[in-house]
C-alpha cells in the first residue's frame, strides 16, 4: 500500500490494517531509488506475507538492503533474523537494542510477561539477530538518495529511537511506539518504561514538526502529521501524561 512517494506499508497487524501477521507492528518499505529499506520488520511469524505485500507494491524483496529498528520489542524486531537469513539485510539499531536483539534476551525483551498476558502466542520465541550498525542520536542512515535522521526517543522502552527524513519539502517521521494516533502512548509495567523520558522524547519529536506521521501501530497521518504529537504536547504542557492507548 503506497502512502507517500517514497513510503509503502508492507506489513501491519491487528493494531493496524491486518495486512500481515496479527502480531506485527506497521512495517514500512522505504524506496531510496537505488536501494530499499524496511523500518521495523514485524514479529517474524509470517515473513512471506510482508514479502508478498512488497511484491504487490511493485518491488523485488531481494532489493531490500537495509533494516532499521525503532526498538527491541518482538512485534517490531522479531522478524530480523529471518530477513537477514533470506536477504542479508544490513541491520541498524541503537546500542541497547543491539545488545538485546543480538542475544535474544527474553527478560529484557519483556517476553515472559507478554506471553503470559497473551500479547504473543505461548510458544513464541524471539530469534537472535545480528545488528551490523549501532546508531545513536544525530546519526544519518543513507538509503539510496534518502537520508534518515536518527532521533533517540527512549521512554516506551530503553533504546527506542525514531527516524525522520525530508523528501521534496515533506518531512516524514517514523515514530515507532514513541507516540501514536491522537497523542496516545503505550505504558507498560516493565522496568524500562519511563513516563518522564517518554515525555521528553515527545517534546523532541514536536520540534521536528513532521508532515507525515508513520507510527508503529494504529492510524497513519499523511497530512498535518504533527497533530498527534501536538495532542500529546497539550497534556505534557499541563504537567499531565499523554493518554494511554493501543
Ligand atoms: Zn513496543
Amino acid at each position: 500500500m503506497q502512502l507517500t512517494e517514497r513510503v509503502y506499508l508492507v506489513g501491519s497487524g491487528k493494531a493496524g490494517f491486518n495486512s500481515s501477521n496479527p502480531y506485527d507492528c506497521h512495517v514500512y518499505l522505504l524506496d531510496g531509488g537505488a536501494e530499499l529499506a524496511l523500518v521495523d520488520c514485524g514479529a517474524g511469524l509470517d515473513l512471506p506475507a510482508i514479502l508478498g505485500n512488497t511484491r504487490a507494491a511493485g518491488f523485488d524483496p531481494r532489493r531490500i538492503r537495509h533494516l532499521v529498528l525503532t526498538h527491541k520489542h518482538s512485534d517490531h524486531a522479531g522478524g530480523a533474523a529471518e530477513l537477514q537469513a533470506a536477504f542479508g539485510v544490513q541491520t541498524y539499531a541503537t546500542q541497547h537494542t543491539a545488545q538485546v536483539v543480538s542475544t535474544a534476551d527474553e527478560k529484557r525483551l519483556g517476553l515472559p510477561m507478554a506471553r503470559r498476558g497473551g500479547v504473543y502466542p505461548p510458544d513464541y520465541r524471539f530469534r537472535a539477530a545480528e545488528v551490523h550498525n549501532v546508531i545513536k542520536d544525530g546519526d544519518r542512515v543513507m538509503v539510496g538518495d534518502l537520508d534518515l535522521l536518527v532521533v533517540e526517543t527512549p521512554g516506551h522502552c530503553d533504546g527506542h529511537c525514531s527516524f525522520a527524513f525530508t523528501h521534496e519539502d515533506i518531512t516524514h517521521l517514523f515514530a515507532g511506539d514513541a507516540v501514536l494516533f491522537g497523542g496516545q502512548i503505550i505504558l507498560q509495567d516493565i522496568p524500562d518504561c519511563s513516563v518522564s523520558s517518554h515525555m521528553r522524547s515527545i517534546e523532541r519529536l514536536a520540534e521536528l514538526k513532521p508532515d507525515v506521521f508513520l507510527p508503529g501501530h494504529l492510524q497513519i497521518i499523511l497530512r498535518d502529521g504533527w497533530s498527534p504529537i501536538e495532542a500529546a504536547m497539550a497534556r505534557i504542557r499541563l504537567g499531565l501524561s499523554p493518554v494511554m492507548g493501543a
